[in-house]
């Protein structure tokens, strides 16, 4: 049989925290990666609210040490007025003390993830965006990109909502939810009653987050119930505040892929499962895809699974979690009695 050529065990596509977790978790695995980042990353990307959880997996992934370099404020609670009067709803604590959640600046967390990858050794390219899958006869044999083919073992999905494989294999991610369209923007100055802890708080037409991002910066979001809420909107807390650049809207509607993994190929965070952001969690979960598919790769790629089985495996394991927040989510969203979840 003739040896094809490979440029590498896992190409990995995206470099936000889902491909670069997966990105590291199979580098200190000893596989050869090559992860593709499309974008120069621009100083505002949402996602900045890190929940507690983030941390020891940033811990096994090698970031322990630099990870204070990027937290721009750390806070142990959340503010939450959801159908009753506002109330501060702490992590939780152990025998060290109470959990923190971060703020961060994602520029600088993924630059630094995508710096640790560096150091193990993956082939970073950025900006390099992937605009192909190679298909082979059962499988995929890699990427096609802007800059020229990657031919590889396993394809990692980490586009985060461009879905970017599942569109191009045509596998379907079916909505769970109404439509859910939320706005977000980035303000400048000083806002003390938001600076111990952000606040989640509904009102008769949907909800509004509020966080400071870190010194004199504060980032909100907005989802109004089956609404695009207004471009010039803005929350009251911050309106002596300046805005940094225009408002963005996203489509948080509720998706999980029909599959999550198959023949030589993994999807990682929110390029396998999306959910709005009431459940603060997209970068943790982002991360244990990312450190899970990449324990799975190394596995099969090292004769220690079969592929089939890996990928069935972290279906399931996605699935079930994705089930479990859905059940959650759509009971929070209940307690507001509004028509859109009835
Ligand atoms: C307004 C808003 C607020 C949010 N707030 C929070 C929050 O407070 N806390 C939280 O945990 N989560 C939050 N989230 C969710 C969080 O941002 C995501 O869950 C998280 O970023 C998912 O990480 P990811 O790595 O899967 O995808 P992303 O972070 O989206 O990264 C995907 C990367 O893939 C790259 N890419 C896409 N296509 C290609 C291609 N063809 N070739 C190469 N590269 C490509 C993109 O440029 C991007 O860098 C929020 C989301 C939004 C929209």
């Amino acid at each position: 049989m003739v040896e094809r050529h490979l440029d590498a065990d896992v190409v990995v596509v995206g470099g936000g925290p889902a491909g670069s977790a997966a990105a590291i978790a199979c580098a200190s695995r000893g596989l050869r990666v090559v992860l593709l980042e499309r974008d120069v990353f621009a100083s505002e990307r949402p996602g900045e609210t890190l929940h507690p959880g983030a941390e020891p997996l940033l811990a096994q992934l090698g970031l322990s040490e630099r990870l204070p370099t990027v937290i721009g404020a750390r806070h142990e609670g959340i503010w939450i007025e959801w159908g009753s009067p506002r109330r501060y709803e702490p992590y939780g604590a152990d025998g060290d003390g109470p959990w923190s959640g971060m703020q961060v600046s994602r520029a600088d967390f993924d630059s630094l993830l995508l710096a640790r990858a560096r150091e193990l050794g993956v082939d970073v390219r950025q900006p390099c965006a992937a605009t192909a899958p190679l298909l082979g006869e059962a499988r995929l044999n890699g990427v096609m990109t802007d800059d020229g083919p990657v031919v590889a073992r396993v394809v990692v999905d980490g586009s985060g909502r461009a879905r970017w494989l599942g569109r191009a294999l045509g596998v379907d991610s079916p909505a769970r939810s109404p439509r859910l369209i939320v706005r977000y923007g980035y303000m400048e100055g000083t806002c003390p009653v938001r600076d111990a802890a952000p606040a989640l708080v509904a009102d008769q037409t949907g909800w509004t987050w509020t966080a400071r991002v870190n010194h004199r910066k504060y980032q909100w979001t907005r989802l109004d119930f089956g609404a695009v809420p207004d471009a010039d909107w803005l929350p009251e807390e911050f309106r002596a505040l300046t805005p940094l650049s225009r408002t963005r809207g996203a489509d948080m509607t509720w998706r999980m892929a029909d599959s999550a993994a198959g023949p030589g190929w993994f999807m990682v965070g929110d390029a396998a499962a999306i959910l709005d952001p009431t459940s603060s969690r997209g970068v943790l979960k982002a991360l244990m895809t990312g450190v899970m598919s990449g324990h799975l790769i190394a596995g099969v790629l090292q004769g220690k699974a079969p592929g089939d089985e890996a990928a069935r495996a972290y279906h399931a394991w996605i699935a079930d979690w994705f089930e479990t927040d859905i059940g959650n989510l759509t009971a929070f969203y209940r307690m507001l009695n509004n028509s859109l979840f009835a």
